[in-house]
């Protein structure tokens, strides 16, 4: 043991330290395909801990890297051997819940279901959930401004978190632990660590805002047979349910047909055989007079052609059963492997071309046996894509990189709606921001971690 480590070991205990041979029987993803590379895993019980731990890396020039959850898609928490773990497992309390200023203050290795769950019991909500939600944490959450499947109506991780602790990569404890819903007093430093994926500091505690919870929600799944019918519905379900849309999906025929009709793990709500479908939700606070709304709206998209079918869930058991298919990625990943996957932002009216170019350039690469399987948030703008050429290839795996990101620079596009960059959109980041950006990036970056200990390599090179 080294004298860092054995210091370490000091100020965190037995069980805050994890060494040798047992690193690497601890998974470094949230498959469990990988296992962990890192020299030591370091787990704080405190922002005290934590706050002395940086204070010995940041004298030893020792490299840290943060993991949450695991359950992010871009490789930012991948450690290697020079490299500590920093784990947030066993800071995971609710600390504080106002039902009255509604907000809620948690430690950052608190998984996001736990936040739903401790606030359901006041009548609360927070409103951002994702279909890792088990496993990803508010640390990860807020260090990727993780984004999900209501946006549309209640945005990102950013416009939900009030206030951030974070410890910087010198030990520093930055407590900006803000309930209040106006607070412009001077720089709002915690944008700081929202979105900036561990590299410049790492969050440790956090104040997030709660909405009432809805009386009632209400989920359907409609069909459609052209990309204009997709379009007139998304138009349609905002001129007549307004802020009471919170979620609209959408689905390309391959994706809806591998994962509901073809793949045995799910009972498909509708039919294959359409061009696409849309996942629709809607939220209230009069549930029969909202129930009654929401298949009006529907009926009307049928009556005029909009929607070719559409199925409204009739239990909570049913909506689930809708949202398994979407958010089923495992299966996904599985009749898809191996392929790489994006997660790109464009302009809704520009997605269908963007995918029918990108089909079109794949298939004339590599040929028909190669997939390309599109859905996302796109209410949100957000497409998620994965490409599996065959033969596959590390070679064909860059090609299809350049091939889905070179498109989106004349559309203003971006490479990372909602994912980050970590190490695996690194390369790309040039066609989402200008170099005047990213320079910019590099001078905060160099004055909160000059030593660059803070998830090296992630992000910027
Ligand atoms: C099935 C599935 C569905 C998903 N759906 C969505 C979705 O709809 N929307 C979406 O946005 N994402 C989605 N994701 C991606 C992922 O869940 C998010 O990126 C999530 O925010 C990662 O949280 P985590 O706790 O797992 O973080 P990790 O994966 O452990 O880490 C993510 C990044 O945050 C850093 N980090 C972690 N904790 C801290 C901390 N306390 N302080 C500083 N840095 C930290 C890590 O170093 C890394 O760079 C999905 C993933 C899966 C597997």
């Amino acid at each position: 043991m080294t004298d860092l480590i054995a210091n370490i070991a000091a100020i965190v205990g037995p069980k805050g330290l994890i060494t040798g041979e047992d690193v690497s029987l601890r998974a470094a993803d949230w498959l469990g395909t990988t296992t962990c590379k890192a020299k030591a895993v370091v787990r704080p019980a405190s922002t005290d801990e934590l706050s002395q731990v940086m204070k010995l890396c940041h004298a030893a020039a020792q490299s840290v890297v943060p993991a949450g959850g695991l359950t992010g898609l871009v490789h930012g928490s991948d450690a290697g051997p020079d490299d500590i773990q920093i784990s947030f497992e066993r800071m995971r309390a609710v600390l504080a819940i106002d039902p009255v200023g509604r907000t809620v203050t948690v430690e950052a290795g608190c998984p996001i279901q736990a936040v739903h769950e401790a606030v359901a019991e006041h009548g609360l909500t927070f409103a951002v959930d994702w279909g890792a939600r088990g496993s990803a944490t508010v640390g990860g959450g807020i260090s990727t401004n993780a984004g999900g499947n209501r946006v549309i109506r209640y945005g990102m991780m950013r416009d939900n978190v009030l206030g951030v602790e974070a410890v910087l990569a010198d030990g520093t404890v930055i407590s900006s632990l803000n309930t209040l819903l106006k607070n412009n007093s001077a720089y709002d430093l915690k944008q700081f660590f929202i979105g900036s994926e561990g590299t410049l500091g790492l969050v440790t505690r956090a104040v997030l805002k709660l909405y009432p919870t809805p009386s009632g929600e209400a989920t359907g799944m409609l069909a459609l047979d052209s990309y204009d019918e997709v379009l007139r519905l998304f138009a349609h379900l905002g001129k007549r349910l307004g802020s009471g849309l919170t979620s609209f999906e959408v689905m390309w025929r391959d994706h809806y047909e591998l994962i509901a009709v073809n793949s045995g793990r799910h009972t498909p709500p509708l039919p294959g055989g359409h061009a696409f479908y849309a996942i629709v939700e809607a939220s209230g606070v009069d549930p029969e007079r909202d129930a009654d709304h929401f298949a009006t709206v529907l009926g009307e998209a049928l009556e005029q052609g909009i929607a070719a079918d559409a199925v409204i869930a009739a239990s909570k058991a049913q909506a689930a059963g809708i949202w398994k298919v979407r958010e089923d990625i495992e299966g996904l990943f599985m009749a898809t492997a191996p392929s790489a996957t994006f997660d790109v932002s464009l302009p809704i009216v520009a997605m269908d071309e963007y995918v029918r170019g990108l089909r079109a350039a794949v298939t004339e690469r590599w040929g028909a046996d190669s997939k390309v399987i599109v859905f996302g948030h796109l209410g949100d703008g957000n497409l998620h894509i994965v490409v599996g050429p065959r033969p596959w290839s590390e070679e064909a795996r860059h090609q299809v990189e350049e091939l889905v990101y070179t498109p989106l620079k004349p559309l203003s596009g971006s490479i990372s709606a909602e994912h980050g960059i970590g190490l695996e959109k690194r390369a790309w980041l040039g066609i989402s921001r200008s170099p005047e950006e990213i320079a910019l990036m590099r001078t905060v970056k160099a004055a909160l971690d000059p030593k660059g200990i803070l998830n090296p390599g992630k992000v910027l090179a």
